[in-house]
């Protein structure tokens, strides 16, 4: 079969209707791109063109009102080839099941790619966190782990907080599912969580701290100094705020930042630490800073700097506005940030990215390290967790540059061949079924 037709096919067989934005398309024509080159069977296509398991559950939640409302909650597993599945839950309005299903995937070849010990998963319920008290997204968040309770497991499926989720939620399930296990304290079921509850020390800021590792790696290796770069962050929630705060540590001058409010640009620099202090004393949104003058999220997106890192949400950068980006180095603090259509357009100019699966991995990698004390009963200082996560994702970078420049691909299909061959190695291992 052509690829164009299996991924005509697969696309196809899912069970939902195609959105607009489609990030498992995107994700399907890079898996299929590596795939050909690794030399998956048409069988071992087939096997990852899909995910593993999808759950739904609708969930029956009390408001504060006195009413009920149902909710919508899915959690996929794209692979266990190599592990427990691993990923985050998602409460967002917009989230829907293929979303996650990409989003599974990803989580699949992230894991893979920076060589931790996992499948691939990921969760998701169709919410709006920002307009629900916390009694309601308590009731909501045990809903979900009571529904979920046969799915999730230590050695099974391995939830994490993604978008809209921190490590509060994180401290629910453990309680929920601790009690659905007669009351046996159980932390490894889920990463992410407060110290207070078996959390790892650095793993609120291991994502945002990993963008910029392998940003700094990459310089190296490109013989640039940070020193006097210019930056735009595109998102301001965890990855992205963190990200700017550890860019500018490092001495580059990060000149935009953007939330669901707009941009705010200033050429001298946004004073992160401000940005951040403006955002949590403003329920969560940079809406009214005044720390650069205003600009939409598509200008922050084009403006003259040398690096751009988009972490905000899936299908940011397009065909019809990666002609006009000028930055030189990408770095995808999201998933997904980058729509498969403009790849071709990012090669051709030249630009450096450094795609989602490697540059966001630094979260993952260090709730691999919480699961791992949880199961010891033995905990880490931050500068060992900070150590061995640094090493680990500089170490997965350059992989996959020496990669990229021994075959001549860029980084994105780099990572993707590394961690097909990972995934399919292990998946001829468990033999055929
Ligand atoms: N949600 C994060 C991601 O997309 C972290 C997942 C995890 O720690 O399991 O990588």
């Amino acid at each position: 079969m052509s690829r164009k037709k299996e991924e005509a096919t697969a696309l196809a067989e899912v069970p939902v209707d195609k959105p607009k934005s489609d990030p498992y398309a995107s994700m399907l024509s890079r898996f299929y791109a590596a795939a050909d080159v690794v030399g998956l069977t048409p069988e071992e296509k087939e096997i990852l063109s899909r995910p593993a398991e999808i759950h739904i559950a609708y969930l029956p939640v009390a408001m504060d009102d006195g009413r009920v409302q149902v909710f919508e909650s899915y959690r996929v597993i794209h692979s266990r080839a190599l592990g427990p599945g691993k990923g985050g839950i998602r409460y967002a309005p917009e989230v829907n099941m293929r979303e996650v299903m990409a989003l599974a995937a990803w989580m699949t070849w992230k894991c893979a790619v920076v060589n931790i010990p996992y499948g691939g998963a990921k969760g998701g319920i169709t919410c709006e966190p920002k307009k629900m008290s916390v009694g309601e997204l308590e009731r909501l968040t045990r809903a979900y782990t009571r529904a979920m309770s046969e799915v999730f497991g230590p050695d099974k499926d391995i939830p994490a907080p993604d978008m809209g989720t921190s490590a509060r939620e994180m401290a629910w399930i453990v309680d929920e599912y601790s009690r659905l296990n007669k009351g046996n304290f159980i932390p490894a079921v889920v990463t992410g969580k407060p110290l207070e509850l078996g959390g790892s020390k650095g793993r609120v800021e291991a994502t945002g701290r990993g963008v910029t590792m392998v940003v700094l790696q990459a310089l190296q290796r490109l013989g640039r100094r940070p020193e006097g770069l210019t930056a735009a962050v595109q998102g301001f929630g965890n990855v992205g705020s963190i990200t700017a705060k550890y860019l500018s540590q490092n001495g580059i001058r990060v000149v935009a930042i953007s939330d669901k409010s707009g941009g705010y640009y200033n050429e001298n620099g946004i004073l992160i630490h401000q940005a951040i202090q403006y955002r949590d004393s403003h329920g969560g949104i940079l809406e009214g800073f005044k720390g650069g003058e205003r600009i939409t999220n598509e200008q922050l997106l084009t403006l003259p700097v040398d690096i751009l890192v988009p972490a905000a949400l899936e299908d940011q950068i397009t065909p019809q506005n990666a002609p006009n980006i000028q930055a030189w180095l990408i770095a995808e603090g999201a998933n997904g940030p980058t729509m498969a259509e403009a790849d071709a357009i990012l090669n051709q100019k030249g630009i450096v990215v450094i795609p989602d699966i490697l540059a966001n991995a630094g979260g993952v990698i260090v709730s691999y390290y919480e699961w791992v004390q949880n199961r010891r009963g033995h905990y880490y200082t931050e500068t060992e967790v900070q150590e061995r996560a640094d090493n680990t994702i500089k170490q997965a970078f350059d992989d996959a540059f020496t990669r990229a420049a021994a075959q001549k691909v860029s980084l994105r299909e780099a990572a993707y061949l590394i961690a097909v061959e990972r995934v399919v190695k292990a998946l001829r291992m468990h033999g055929k079924y």
